[in-house]
Parts: C-alpha cells; sequence; structure tokens
C-alpha cells in the first residue's frame, strides 16, 4: 500500500531572527495557518525544536490543498509535504525508494534524467549516522533499475529528498513549495489601507500584509456618479488580496457630498488634492478607532500628477498617523507584475470608475502648496462634512477566497 504525506514540514525564513519574541511570532503564524486552511481541513500546528509542522487531523486526501494554501500564508519560506517513518537508516532507504520508483515508473528510457541530492537534517543527535553518513548510505541503496533516470548533483539539484531525523521517529520529503515569506499577520499591528478600485492599492495591501500588518481597508463612493459596480470591484479585490490575512474589514464612506463641496467652494486645480487630504483625514479618524497605526496607500512617486513629492506632501499632512507607501520606488510595470502574481490585476482592471475621475480639473497642479490648501479649506464647513461622512461608513466584513 502506498506511503501517504500526513504532516507539512514548516520552514520560516526571518521569523528565525527575532530572538526573544521569536514565541510570540510562533504563535501568531501557527493561528494564522490554522485559520487560512479551516475551509480546507482540520490542522494543527505545532512547534518543536525550532521547527513547526502541520498536521491534518482530517481530511488527509486534501494535503496538497492544504499545503499549497499554507503557501500563501505571510511567515513561511518554503514548506514540504512528509511521509512519516521508522528512525532506522534500512526503512528510511526503503521508504525513499519505493517513493522513487512510484515517481519514474511512467518515465520514458529517453527522458533527460532528474539531479538530485539527499539531504538529512537531524534534530536527534543520538541517531547513530551522522548527516552525511546517512546521506550516502540512501544515495548508494537507489535501486539499478532507476540509475539512468536520476543523478546525482550537489549544487542546486532539480530534486531535494529531505530527511529530517526527530526524537523516535523521522521524515521524508521530496523538493519543496516556496512560501511567500515575510512575517506573520498580525506581528505588526494595523494599518488602513486607502483602497480604489485600481491596480495599485491592492498590491500595497499584500506589501502590508507580507510584513505583518493586519490591513483594514476604506473606500470613498460619491453615489449616484460613482455607484453599485465599483462597490462590488472593491468586494471583490478585498477577498482577493484579503486571502493574505486571517480576516477583513471594508469601510465604505460616502464622499458625493464632499466632492460637491470641494468643486463649488475650493480652486479647481487643487480638486485632486483636496479630495486625497478629505480620504487621509476620514481614513486617519477610523483607524484610531480600531487602535490603527498607519495609514497604507498604493502611491509611487511620480506616477501621476497628484504624486509629485510636492503634492504627496501636502496629501500626507492632513493625516496625523504615518503614511506608508510600500510602492514608492516601483515602475507600474513591476507592481503590475505583483497584481498579476496575487490575482488582483484582473478585478482592478474591469472598467468601473473611481471617485477621483468626478469632477477631475482641467489643469491639476503639479506642485501643490499647503499654504492653499489650508486657505481652500477653511472656506469649507469641514467638520460638518467630516461627520456627516463618518456617519455615513457602512461597515463589511469580508470572508476572503483561499
Ligand atoms: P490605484 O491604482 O491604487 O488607484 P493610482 O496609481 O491610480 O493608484 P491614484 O488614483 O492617484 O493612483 O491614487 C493614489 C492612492 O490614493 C491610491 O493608491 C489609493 O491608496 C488612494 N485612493 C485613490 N482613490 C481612492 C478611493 N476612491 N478610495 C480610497 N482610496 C483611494
Ligand atoms: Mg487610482
Amino acid at each position: 500500500m502506498p506511503t501517504p504525506p500526513t504532516t507539512i514540514l514548516l520552514r520560516y525564513g526571518e521569523l528565525a531572527l527575532k530572538g526573544g519574541n521569536r514565541n510570540f511570532f510562533e504563535k501568531r503564524l501557527a493561528e494564522n495557518i490554522e485559520a487560512a486552511t479551516a475551509h480546507i481541513a482540520k490542522v494543527k500546528v505545532s512547534r518543536q525544536r525550532g521547527r513547526m509542522t502541520a498536521v491534518l487531523k482530517d481530511n488527509l486526501d486534501r494535503i496538497e490543498r492544504v499545503a499549497q494554501r499554507i503557501a500563501e500564508v505571510p511567515g513561511l519560506s518554503s514548506l514540504s509535504l512528509c511521509i512519516p517513518c521508522e528512525q532506522d537508516p534500512d526503512a528510511i532507504s526503503a521508504l525513499i525508494n519505493e517513493k522513487l520508483l512510484e515517481r519514474f515508473e511512467f518515465t520514458e528510457a529517453s527522458a533527460p534524467s532528474t539531479t538530485f541530492r539527499v539531504e538529512t537534517k537531524r534534530a536527534d543527535k543520538s541517531f547513530p549516522m551522522s548527516s552525511m553518513e546517512l546521506d550516502h548510505y540512501v544515495s548508494k541503496r537507489i535501486p539499478e533499475s532507476i540509475w539512468d533516470k536520476i543523478q546525482v548533483q550537489l549544487k542546486r539539484p532539480e530534486l531535494v529528498i529531505g530527511i529530517d531525523i526527530r526524537p523516535g521517529h523521522a521524515y521524508i520529503y521530496f523538493g519543496r513549495i516556496e512560501g511567500i515569506g515575510g512575517l506573520p499577520v498580525g506581528s505588526q499591528g494595523r494599518a488602513m489601507c486607502l483602497l480604489s478600485g485600481g491596480i495599485d492599492s491592492p498590491v500595497a495591501a499584500y506589501f502590508a500584509m507580507k510584513r505583518g500588518c493586519r490591513v483594514d481597508f476604506v473606500s470613498f463612493l460619491s453615489p449616484p456618479y460613482i455607484g453599485e459596480p465599483t462597490r462590488l470591484k472593491l468586494e471583490k479585490l478585498v477577498r482577493k488580496v484579503g486571502r493574505f490575512q486571517p480576516k477583513n474589514r471594508l469601510h465604505l464612506v460616502p464622499f458625493t457630498e464632499i466632492q460637491e463641496a470641494i468643486r463649488d467652494d475650493a480652486p479647481e486645480g487643487y480638486r485632486t488634492i483636496l479630495y486625497r487630504r478629505m480620504m487621509q483625514r476620514i481614513a486617519t479618524k477610523i483607524a484610531k478607532r480600531s487602535r490603527g497605526k498607519a495609514i497604507l496607500t498604493g502611491e509611487s512617486i511620480g506616477q501621476v500628477a497628484s504624486q509629485t513629492l510636492s503634492n504627496i506632501a501636502c496629501i500626507e499632512e492632513a493625516s496625523s498617523l504615518p503614511v506608508l507607501r510600500p510602492l514608492i520606488g516601483l515602475d507600474k510595470l513591476e507592481t503590475i507584475l505583483v497584481a498579476r502574481q496575487i490575482g488582483t490585476f484582473d478585478i482592478s482592471n474591469l472598467p468601473e470608475p473611481d471617485c477621483c475621475t468626478v469632477f477631475m480639473p482641467r489643469g491639476p497642479v503639479i506642485h501643490g502648496q499647503l499654504e492653499y490648501c489650508h486657505s481652500a479649506e477653511a472656506g469649507l464647513d469641514m467638520k460638518g462634512l467630516v461627520d456627516r461622512a463618518l456617519n455615513g461608513i457602512e461597515v463589511m466584513d469580508i470572508e476572503a477566497h483561499g
């Protein structure tokens, strides 16, 4: 009977550097993995001697799906599907051979051979062979019938055959699945992402999640100019990018009255900057309600008129929280590449309008000045506008698709 994998070996990269905080990081990571996989199988993550493993408590046939899902949880460099084995060189070698024969059973004789290396790790130092001795022992016992199909190569082989010697038992595994790296979501506090329907802000949200921030979302909508289709698009975006964190909340802020007031009572060239200042101001207030520590945007330098350094400075001044811009140094093409990888690109490309296209100025100011922003805002009922927008907020808790 074939021996199936039962356990997923988890490797973390940067997390390993966190010294005293390590327990906290590992706990967060374990919780996030269990939450991310709950809809596929019951998974228990545990920690032993510097290694983490995920074990399926049911639905064992779904282990590959679970592994693919875990690979998207921030904080892991890679993972491997492990088959448990007796802690004995002959048993290990026999199991590896069984798996290799299975793997190469249907490979054509003329196919180029696969390069491989055996790689032993010993958490149990009482094991009678050194790692290298076991590597050799196993390599030498690979059956002759597949010698023409595989070939040892120590440097960058196509296939790593892993052996993990644990106290009382061992695991074997073939190759690894790359993780996305980063830090566990929730380890760095909360950030409020200004989510437009564009390509950039979902990518900014992804980068912040990858660095351990829990990301909340806020979008500004101007009905009847901007309505239901844009809102559905925003929900779809959150559903997609939200799979990198355990929970997602989207705040929808009515923005029509604010845009109309700015259109009617402020200098035309400053409209976009003033819209953005209002967004930052309101986003900051919402963020602070849930102890958010930063605002997050998809801005990068010089991409559009509102993103010159002078305009970025004018916009940022309206927020009393730090404004994070993970895309600051990326070209649009680089951002698009990430948007494709995380699956948000096609959603962002749906042609629904964003509220910033409403009452667009004919000649937007390229180098805005703060005094002008302040004097324009002095002519508006700022408190009333902000309060009414805050009172009209709709909050949605969105289940992500993973
Ligand atoms: P994006 O692709 O994210 O829309 P962009 O390159 O189109 O970015 P802008 O339209 O200038 O750039 O927007 C800059 C940032 O301002 C966005 O990345 C987003 O964080 C925020 N933003 C713009 N419009 C909205 C909106 N309607 N609701 C919430 N945030 C917005
Ligand atoms: Mg935009």
